[in-house]
C-alpha cells in the first residue's frame, strides 16, 4: 500500500517536472486530483484498507495531495511568468527607434515655373491682373484688332461655347479689360498669368495651357524697353549668360511685332539637336502695341505707346526642365514629377 504511493508521487512529480505550458499542467491536475484522478481514487480506497492501518494510509495520502497541490500550484507560476516573458519580448516597444516618415507633396512643376515668372516680374515692378476664362469674343478678338472677317481668326481653332462666347484663346483678352478698367492713367505695367484654351493637341500643344501676358503703356516706351525687359527675363529665368534676339513676326493687336529667342541652354549657341542646330530657342511672341488697341481701351496712340508680350508657361517649363512631351505636365506621373528639381 506504501509503495503504491511512494510510486505515485514519483509518476507525479515527474508529470510535474516535464511540462512546459499550462494546458498541459491542467491536464496533469485533472489526471491525478480531478473526480477520477489518481490521487482522488486513491483516497477513496480507504474502506479497502484494514482497519488498523487506515490512519497512517489516510495520513500519507493527505499529505501526497497536499504535495500534489502544492507543487501544481508552484509550477503553474513559473509557467506564467514564463509566459509573460515570452509576451513582453514578443510585444517590447523600442521608443528609441525613429518615426515612420511622412511623404512630403511639392509644388507641380508648371506651379514652380509660374511663381518664378511672377517673382521676377513683380520684382521688376508689375502687378499681376486676372480675366476670365471664359471670356467674350470682344475682348478675345475684336478689341485686339481681330474683326469678325480677320484672317487672323482663322487660326485660331476655338472653343465656342456660343457665337459670343468662348475659351479665351489667349491671356491677350486681359490686356483690354486692365487697360479700360484703368484709362486714362499711367502707367499700365502688369503680366496676367492663366490658363487658355485651343483645339490642339499633340507633344507641344495641349488643349489646355497656361500663358503668361506682359503690358506696359506708358508715354515714351519703345521698342528697346520690351528687349531690355525680356532680356533681364531671360537671364534670371535661364541664366545670367542668356542672349535674346527678336525676330520679325505678325500679330494683329501689335506693330511691329517680334518673336523672341534665347541663346540656346543646351549648347549655348553653338547648334544642338534641341535648338535645331540654330543656337536659338524660340520662347514667346512680342510688340509694341497696336494703336488701334490703345484707342479702343481708351488712351491715346498719340500720347501714349506701350509694348506687350506672351509666354507660354509649359514652352518655358520644357526648356527648363528638359522634358519634350508636353502631355507629360498633365497625366501626373510620379517619376516625371519627382525628377524635376
Ligand atoms: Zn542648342
Amino acid at each position: 500500500m506504501h509503495e503504491n504511493i511512494e510510486k505515485l508521487q514519483i509518476k507525479f512529480r515527474e508529470a510535474i517536472e516535464n511540462t512546459g505550458d499550462l494546458s498541459q499542467l491542467e491536464n496533469i491536475r485533472i489526471q491525478y486530483l480531478g473526480k477520477k484522478g489518481e490521487i482522488t481514487l486513491l483516497m477513496r480506497s480507504m474502506n479497502q484498507v484494514p482497519v488498523d492501518q487506515r490512519p497512517i494510509f489516510g495520513k500519507r495520502v493527505n499529505e501526497l495531495k497536499k504535495l500534489a497541490e502544492e507543487m501544481l500550484e508552484h509550477k503553474k507560476s513559473q509557467l506564467h511568468s514564463v509566459h509573460s516573458e515570452k509576451r513582453w519580448e514578443k510585444e517590447r516597444l523600442d521608443v528609441t527607434l525613429p518615426g515612420r516618415p511622412f511623404e512630403i507633396g511639392k509644388k507641380h512643376p508648371l506651379t514652380m515655373v509660374l511663381e518664378e515668372i511672377e517673382e521676377i516680374f513683380t520684382c521688376m515692378g508689375f502687378k499681376i491682373a486676372e480675366g476670365p476664362d471664359v471670356e467674350l469674343d470682344y475682348y478675345n478678338f475684336e478689341a485686339l484688332n481681330m474683326p469678325k472677317e480677320h484672317p487672323a481668326r482663322d487660326m485660331q481653332d476655338s472653343f465656342y461655347i456660343n457665337p459670343e462666347i468662348l475659351l479665351r484663346t489667349h491671356t491677350s483678352p486681359v490686356q483690354i479689360r486692365t487697360m479700360q478698367a484703368q484709362a486714362p492713367e499711367l502707367p499700365v505695367r502688369i503680366i496676367a498669368p492663366g490658363k487658355a484654351y485651343r483645339r490642339d493637341d499633340d507633344v507641344t500643344h495641349s488643349p489646355m495651357f497656361h500663358q503668361v501676358e506682359g503690358l506696359v503703356v506708358d508715354k515714351g516706351i519703345s521698342l528697346a524697353d520690351l528687349k531690355g525687359t525680356l532680356l533681364l527675363f531671360a537671364q534670371e529665368m535661364f541664366g545670367k549668360e542668356r542672349e535674346i534676339r527678336l525676330r520679325p513676326s505678325f500679330f494683329p493687336f501689335t506693330e511691329p511685332s517680334a518673336e523672341v529667342d534665347i541663346s540656346c541652354i543646351i549648347c549655348d549657341g553653338k547648334g544642338c539637336r534641341i535648338c535645331g542646330e540654330t543656337g536659338w530657342l524660340e520662347i514667346l511672341g512680342s510688340g509694341m502695341v497696336h494703336p488701334k488697341v490703345l484707342e479702343i481701351s481708351g488712351y491715346n496712340p498719340e500720347e501714349v505707346t506701350g509694348y506687350a508680350f506672351g509666354m507660354g508657361v509649359e514652352r518655358i517649363a520644357m526648356l527648363k526642365y528638359g522634358i519634350d512631351d508636353i502631355r507629360l505636365f498633365y497625366i501626373n506621373d510620379l517619376r516625371m514629377l519627382r525628377n524635376v528639381k
